[in-house]
């Protein structure tokens, strides 16, 4: 009862996760308490008109974790299976995410119940406008910056500037990253996460002198994270030999080239029957044979029941939340890496905030310093945790909790409790 608990409510995984770390910090009840708690939940019910003249009313969230580092940041996401308890989790880990970067940021998360691939662009385009309309009274460039997430794109980020701009009387880039380049966006937002995945997996590989050329790796979703890791990693010399989406999975042990992937994904909406590769289950790709496995796509898809057949030597997680504290603890036995979420996938809100500075200051940088600026950023954190992790013996999500718990319960702390 207790495994299925958390593998299927995000939230509870959460803050299992914080707790095993405030409890290595000998952190306070007190202390705890502020942290365990979103610092504000917002659900909103809203009507949007669909193509077909009906009204349907739709319900989001967002959720802000806490700030005392800095504004909120955090992705919204559409889907028909988001939930609340989805979103308070996913506020959290961007508050420990932007931390253990070191960042200035904390951290919140957005989404909307509905089914994106059942609606038009209009309409989709209506409903991003209401919610945005909706959530205003809590974003700002300020206060808490939305970003892209599961199922929104830059176009979606476009639309929300827009809305946000339209009500204020001028434009306001700031208020949103992911952006396009054409309205303030930043070079090499598009690729952060991926870029950011392939950094601290070169750090991973060579703790355990594992060459990343001709290296195997399988690869769970084939969105913006998935997709763009899998033409990284092909760069770098490896061997794609597994990916997946929601409708199925691929798999080529001679490898896949992932561009061809990626176009039949975009011609027939699926990596699924792409020629040259057999057939296999989603959840097949976290099992293949291979070096490096990546699960891109969502929460809790690696559990007590098939930890114990991840052959992979390293796991990035690009996703958020993807593994569960019990299979957390099954792989650390068999000696497998994790480069937890709130460390692998930094990149992306990495180069967010850089998009931020530059919106501000109305300064743009080229690609060469926004990739070589987030190297550094993405090896320091490694070192740090990986260090961290050697010291406690412990792994390295633990040891990534500890680092950023630390820092915010630092920074709550010498800011004081108002009033
Ligand atoms: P996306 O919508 O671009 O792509 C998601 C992909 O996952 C799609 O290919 C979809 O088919 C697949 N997918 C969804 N559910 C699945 C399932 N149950 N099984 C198999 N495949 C499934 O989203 P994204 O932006 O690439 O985000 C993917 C993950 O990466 C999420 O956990 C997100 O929070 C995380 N992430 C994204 C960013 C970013 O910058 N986009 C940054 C940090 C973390």
């Amino acid at each position: 009862m207790h495994e299925e608990v958390t593998a299927l409510n995000p939230y509870h995984m959460a803050v299992q996760q914080f707790e095993a770390a405030a409890e290595k910090l000998h952190l306070s009840e007190d202390m705890r308490e502020v942290l365990r708690q979103p610092k504000r939940e917002l659900t909103v019910n809203f009507p949007v008109r669909l193509d077909s003249g009906r009204i349907k009313t739709f319900t989001g969230y967002r959720v802000q974790h806490n700030v005392n580092r800095g504004p909120a940041k955090g992705g919204i996401r559409y889907g028909p299976d988001v939930t609340l308890d989805e979103v308070k989790a996913l506020a959290m880990w961007m508050t420990w995410k932007c931390a253990v970067v070191g960042i200035p940021f904390g951290g919140a998360k957005g989404g909307v119940i509905c089914d994106p691939k059942q609606m038009s662009p209009a309409e989709l385009e209506r409903l991003t406008r209401r919610y945005t309309t909706e959530i205003s009274i809590v974003i700002g460039p300020h206060s808490d910056i939305p970003a892209p997430d599961v199922n929104t794109n830059s176009q979606v980020m476009a639309w929300i500037m827009d809305t946000y701009s339209m009500h204020e009387g001028f434009s306001i880039p700031a208020v949103v990253t992911g952006k396009p380049l054409s309205i303030g966006g930043s070079e090499g937002r598009n690729d952060a996460t991926a870029t950011g995945v392939l950094f601290v997996t070169r750090q991973a590989a060579k703790r355990i002198d594992m060459p990343l050329r001709g290296a195997h790796v399988s690869i769970q979703g084939y969105g913006n994270a998935g997709a763009i890791a899998a033409r990284l990693f092909h760069n770098e010399g490896c061997k794609i030999v597994a990916v997946s989406d929601t409708r199925g999975g691929i798999y080529n042990e001679s490898g896949l080239d992932p561009s061809a992937v990626l176009r039949h994904k975009q011609e027939r909406g699926s990596v699924i029957d792409f020629p040259r590769a057999q057939r296999v289950r989603v959840q097949d790709v976290l099992e293949v044979p291979c070096d490096i496995l990546i699960p891109a796509a969502t929460e809790g898809v690696l559990t007590a029941a098939n930890a114990g057949r991840v052959q992979a030597r390293i796991v990035a997680e690009a996703a958020n939340g993807p593994t569960t504290p019990e299979a957390d603890k099954i792989l650390f036995d068999k000696d497998t890496i994790v480069i937890p979420d709130i460390l692998a996938n930094a990149g992306g809100v990495t180069v967010s905030y850089f998009e931020w500075v530059q919106d501000l200051q109305s300064f743009f940088w080229g690609v060469d310093e926004i990739t070589k600026k987030l190297e550094v950023i993405m090896n320091r954190a490694f070192s740090a945790v990986a260090e961290k992790a050697d010291q406690y013996h412990c792994d390295m999500r633990l040891a990534a909790n500890m680092q950023a718990i630390s820092s915010v319960a630092e920074a709550t702390q010498v800011r004081g409790i108002y009033p």
